[in-house]
């Protein structure tokens, strides 16, 4: 069958791999879409995500949707529409026990060498990870469930959204999401922040009341004005680089809360403990998402969230290569890039 399979640094080519067969407990996807994570376009452009890196090519991608090809004895239906949770945790683990799946010990995660991602006709997956979406989604905006999941999660792991003045850090698929979560949440009062353009119009149409472009304006300060020098009662970070943790240390009020979503380049981050520890912050770091598909899924179906404006971009397979260039450079308005099997 057909694979996306990534050789090495910046290099996507379209080649071969032998079909799976699903396993007990599996169901056979027929793979239709696949979007492009931030940590698809690590891996892509830097060769590793988090000091995670490969030795042979791979097949990448994480955020996938398809139709059911084999039920194999489940009861997912040949025809089902579907999109596929990545993460599949061992169920033995303390963590597991606890109900943190998401934080599994032995967590076996699609795209993460040496587990084959989903860019490829077809792909066994676990049925429990695979979820069943209404017949009105479109099935290319459909993986981009995926990231509404974490930003859903990462809405939950914060204490108090509901009244809250909030700042989101970077307006990609997550941050984008996560203001929507905080505004259907109850937030008061949302600002959010990204150097592109294109995506500071889509936090307005998504519920953002105030939005500042990085490099044009002073988002730092434009906040502290707007809130009276008071700051912000949760600040989350869905960006990744160094200057965006600094905006949000810099803009969150004393017993205020930071969560953090975004992946360093660097896997590294540089604070003062000091200017933390006086205001006595929170600083929660968010893991992708645990069991938040089927909440996820109904917010679509209901109209509250809409995958559509998020997906702005789609490649056929064999131009996969153009796919993760245009994810990378982030221009002419790229927020979701789907790659797409006819
Ligand atoms: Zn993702
Ligand atoms: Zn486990």
């Amino acid at each position: 069958m057909l694979a996306a399979l990534q050789h090495g640094i910046r290099d996507v080519r379209l080649g071969e791999r032998p079909e799976p067969t699903p396993g007990p407990g599996e169901v056979l996807v027929r793979t239709k879409a696949v979007t492009l994570c931030a940590s698809d376009v690590h891996m892509f452009a830097e060769g590793n995500v988090g000091g995670v890196s490969w030795d042979g090519p791979f097949v990448p991608g994480h955020e996938a949707a398809g139709v059911v090809e084999d039920a194999n004895g489940t009861d997912l239906a040949a025809g089902t529409p579907v999109v596929l949770d990545p993460a599949v945790a061992c169920h033995e683990c303390d963590m597991c026990a606890e109900g943190l799946f998401h934080l599994c010990r032995n967590l076996k995660f699609c795209d993460l060498p040496p587990v084959d991602g989903a860019m490829r006709e077809l792909i066994a997956w676990p049925a429990d990870r695979v979820f069943r979406v209404p017949e009105s989604v479109d099935l290319v905006e459909a993986p981009v469930i995926e990231p509404l999941c974490v930003a859903l999660h990462a809405v939950e792991l914060a204490s108090r959204p509901a009244g809250a003045v909030v700042a989101v850090v970077g307006c990609g698929a997550i941050g984008l999401f996560t203001l929507r979560m905080a505004r259907l949440r109850g937030a008061k009062r949302i600002f959010a922040t990204d150097p592109i353009r294109e995506r500071l119009e889509l936090a307005r149409e998504l519920g953002a009341d105030d939005t500042m472009q990085v490099g044009v304006q002073d988002p730092g300060a434009e906040i502290l004005k707007a809130t009276d020098g008071r700051g912000v009662d949760i600040v989350f970070e869905a960006a990744g680089p160094q200057e965006a943790l600094d905006q949000c240390l810099e803009v969150v009020r004393p017993a205020g809360e930071v969560v953090i979503i975004g992946i360093p380049s660097a896997d590294e981050y540089r604070i003062r403990a000091s200017s933390l520890r006086r205001r006595e912050l929170a600083v929660r770091f968010v893991r992708r998402q645990n069991e938040n598909y089927p909440e996820a899924i109904e917010l679509v179906r209901q109209g509250a969230i809409r995958l559509g404006p998020l997906l702005t971009h789609r490649f056929p397979v064999e131009r996969a290569q153009e796919a993760f260039l245009l994810a990378e450079r982030k221009v002419d308005g790229a927020v979701r890039v789907a790659v797409v099997f006819d």
